[in-house]
């Protein structure tokens, strides 16, 4: 049975003079002060503990206090903990990006390594106009993103990302243009659901037609859309998106921030959903959270402007920690242990058991999607559950309070509007899935049924 509601994150903060500290998230009554973690359970200053159900956030998929992980990385520090990057580079982070090439699906064949994903996303845009620049078509600058799409904090990727809260940072990127998901076309009424894909790539279309294909450098989009709940992709858009950017020349961008290396049952989910874009944008996971570090991984077609001359001089000046020999440890010894655990056939047999539970503990009142062990559940019943599905905050909606309901018996998910998502991490047990289920029956009990 879950335990009763039992968390108070706030009393973690007990003594400590946080004034000076420009917090992550905004502070509210739920943020917790950690202090310590093992498997998939951390606890906070108080001595709580709660268990993880969205691996930190899409990040601790081989768990909390890896011992191969942290003495590679400790290792390194030791003997070589960063290298003059306008000199040379380091022998680990030649070998990450061989082997990051060799788990990509063909023809990636090139990875520039960063140090994360809003990082990854900047370097897939400057190579995109780049690549056009390079072969004579300067015209082409704008860049296509969804609605409801996130792809990072910086200028340039928050440019891409379709939140209404963006535009508080005034204009980004010029020729930053939007188009629809499938997932939102489908809460149009009248449109039946496997229409939706369909009608997204007719309408993608005509955006290009309208802007003119000879200006579009790039469409970028998430495999699966995090901020509509894990807006898993139907059959065959990824595909038909592929060969929309063909017909007109534009380069396909894949952030796999969220679904790469592993999390959807394969190694990205260009496999998962058979569409291999020309840049993949990868992070998060990468490195199971012991080292920042990211990547963009770069198809045979674009690789060239990068060979020599003007263009690779100009792509050049990196970031200082891009391809530091720490992270590229961290992700080598994350490399070894995805191997060793064999995370496609793990991911895939632990959703089967997960996917069962978390159809049990919904009783029918929310709709559940899911890729690999990526979740999202958006509800469908109890008194609040008038999301905007905008992925825009609008005060509590019903996800925040199931995800406020988790915490207080010490589970953490994510809820927004009217979803919420989970992605458990890799070396989870099934016991911690039962667990996890468990939690979150009681959870929408008490928020959907009015239960205690
Ligand atoms: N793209 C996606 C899909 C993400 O979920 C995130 C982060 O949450 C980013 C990009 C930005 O990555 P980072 O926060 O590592 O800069």
């Amino acid at each position: 049975m879950p335990s009763a509601v039992q968390t108070d994150p706030a009393s973690s903060w007990t003594g400590l003079d946080t004034s000076a500290f420009c917090f992550e998230s905004p502070r509210s009554p739920d943020t917790i002060l950690f202090e310590s973690a093992q498997g998939v359970r951390l606890t906070d200053a108080a001595g709580r503990e709660y268990l993880d159900g969205l691996s930190g956030i899409f990040v601790t998929c081989f768990g909390y206090g890896s011992r191969p992980i942290a003495d590679a990385v400790t290792e390194q520090l030791h003997r070589l903990p960063f290298n003059p990057p306008l000199h040379g580079t380091s022998r680990g982070a030649v070998e990450l990006a061989t082997q990051l090439v060799r788990l990509a699906p063909a023809p990636l064949s090139l990875a520039k390594l960063v140090n994360g994903g809003s990082e990854s996303v900047e370097a897939a845009l400057r190579l995109a106009r780049l690549y056009h620049r390079e072969r004579g078509e300067p015209g082409r600058y704008k860049v296509l993103s969804c609605y409801h799409g996130y792809h990072g904090a910086t200028f340039g990727s928050l440019a891409m990302t379709g939140r209404p809260d963006t535009t508080r940072f005034g204009p980004g990127l010029t020729g930053a243009v939007r188009v629809w998901t499938p997932h939102s076309l489908a809460r149009l009424p009248g449109l039946r659901p496997e229409e939706a894909g369909p009608q997204a790539l007719a309408l993608i279309e005509r955006t290009i037609e309208a802007e003119d294909p000879s200006a579009i450098a790039a469409l970028v989009v998430e495999p699966v859309v995090h901020l509509l709940g894990m807006a898993v992709p139907p059959p065959g858009f990824l595909p038909g998106l592929r060969r929309l950017c063909d017909r007109y020349g534009i380069l396909l961008v894949f952030d796999e921030i969220v679904t790469g290396f592993g999390r959807t049952g394969q190694a990205f989910a260009a496999d998962t959903f058979g569409a291999v874009p020309d840049l993949l944008c990868v992070g998060k996971g990468i490195s199971g959270g012991y080292a920042p570090l990211a990547a963009v991984l770069i198809s045979e077609r674009v690789a060239p402007v990068l060979a020599t001359g003007a263009a690779s001089y100009a792509f050049a000046p990196s970031h200082t920690y891009a391809a530091n020999p720490v992270s590229a440890a961290a992700g080598l010894a994350a490399l070894r242990l995805y191997r060793e655990l064999d995370v496609p056939a793990r991911v895939t047999r632990l959703s089967g058991h997960f996917t069962a539970l978390l159809e049990s503990a919904l009783r029918g009142r929310g709709v559940l999607r899911s890729a690999g062990l990526l979740y999202g559940i958006t509800l469908t019943a109890g008194p609040s559950a008038a999301g905007d599905g905008a992925g825009g905050r609008t005060g509590e909606g019903v996800g925040q309070a199931v995800a406020r309901a988790c915490l207080r018996r010490g589970l953490i998910i994510r809820g927004e509007d009217d979803w919420v998502v989970l992605a458990p991490a890799y070396v989870s047990t099934e016991a911690d899935l039962d667990r996890i289920a468990a939690l979150l029956g009681a959870a929408l009990d008490e928020v959907l049924d009015g239960a205690r």
